[in-house]
């Protein structure tokens, strides 16, 4: 057997397309463009990466782009300042706070400094509480893209045993949520979960948010399961150059599994395209507009 391939170049394509139109749109009924704020502290090259592929992709789907570079010895009261700038901002629909913060700063208390309503990332604690309750919330973007493309690929999830690798707050965590409220029967596991793979060779669908290269064994799986393989490691090759790969053994895994998101091009695109649709749900909610399906 061998897995379908679960394309997230494909899925962000159509998701961003699908924003692009609704961004037109509100420009032409409403007069209005929604506006992204990025906030970059320090010189991370991975952020620095991220931040400016996030700004392109805003611009491209036709919303205005914000960026904030501030020093890495910026203080936090500095930051909390801008924040609250952007906060009281009508033209700012979405603010993000690029993580990771210098180790001086205090990440909680920064995420929530921002707005809920403008929280895309969905990092902020009421957006936390709000899906951990079952409500209407400003979903993370990671574990929102997963989402979509496990509906695609498995239907109705109901029912279906769900194992998510992993329990951070910004993946683990919303996808274990995100999962109860499709009504799976979820486990989560972390490092100090034992006999992890009798876990896996029971799951439906294996979500691993791990960070370890290949760390999930294709013989873990159960024939026919949905992996989606979020990890995203950078790891050495013989020859002294350098390739990204999952969490997931995907070459074993891609035997046995029946759908499987390749690393790169699964989970990585739909991330972003995520990202501007919440920005875009954010403006709607503003301007009490009927929000994008
Ligand atoms: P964290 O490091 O915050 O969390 C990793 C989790 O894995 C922890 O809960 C940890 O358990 C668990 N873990 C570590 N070792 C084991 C083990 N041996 N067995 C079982 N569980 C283990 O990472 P993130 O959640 O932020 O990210 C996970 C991966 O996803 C990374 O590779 C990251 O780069 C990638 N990522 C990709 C994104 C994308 O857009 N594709 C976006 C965000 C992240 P414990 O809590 O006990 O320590």
């Amino acid at each position: 057997m061998t897995a379908r391939i679960i394309d997230g170049k494909a899925f962000a394509a159509v998701l961003l397309e699908s924003v692009a139109e609704h961004v037109s749109h509100l420009k032409q009924t409403q007069g209005i463009t929604p506006g992204l704020a990025v906030v970059l502290v320090g010189e991370d090259p991975a952020s620095q990466v991220y931040v400016r592929s996030k700004g392109q992709r805003t611009v491209e789907v036709g919303m205005h782009s914000y960026e904030y570079r501030l020093p890495a010895d910026t203080l936090e009261a500095e930051l909390l300042a801008l924040i609250e700038q952007l906060n009281l901002d009508p033209s700012v629909n979405g603010i993000l706070v690029q993580l990771p913060l210098p180790q001086h700063l205090d990440e909680a208390l920064v995420i929530n400094a921002i707005d809920p309503s403008k929280d895309v990332d969905g990092f902020h604690i009421s957006n936390a509480g709000l899906l951990a309750t079952g409500q209407r919330a400003m979903v993370p973007c990671t574990p929102l893209g997963c989402l979509m493309m496990l509906r695609e690929y498995c239907g109705n999830l109901a029912g279906l045993h769900a194992v998510v690798i992993g329990r951070s707050n910004i993946v683990g965590k919303p996808m274990a949520q995100l999962l109860l409220n499709e009504s799976c029967t979820v486990t989560v596991a972390h490092s100090r979960t034992r006999n992890l793979p009798d876990f896996v060779n029971g799951a439906d669908i294996v979500v691993a948010a791990v960070g370890r290269p290949l760390f999930v064994k294709g013989e873990w799986l159960k024939t026919g399961a949905t992996v989606i393989d979020v990890g995203i490691n950078r790891i050495e090759q013989g020859d002294g150059t350098t390739r990204l790969v999952g969490d997931v053994d995907y070459d074993a895994a891609k035997d046995i599994a029946g759908a499987i998101t390749p690393v790169p091009g699964g989970v990585g695109p739909m991330t972003i395209a995520c990202l501007l649709a919440n920005t875009v749900a954010a403006c709607c909610r503003v301007h009490f507009l009927p929000e994008p399906a």
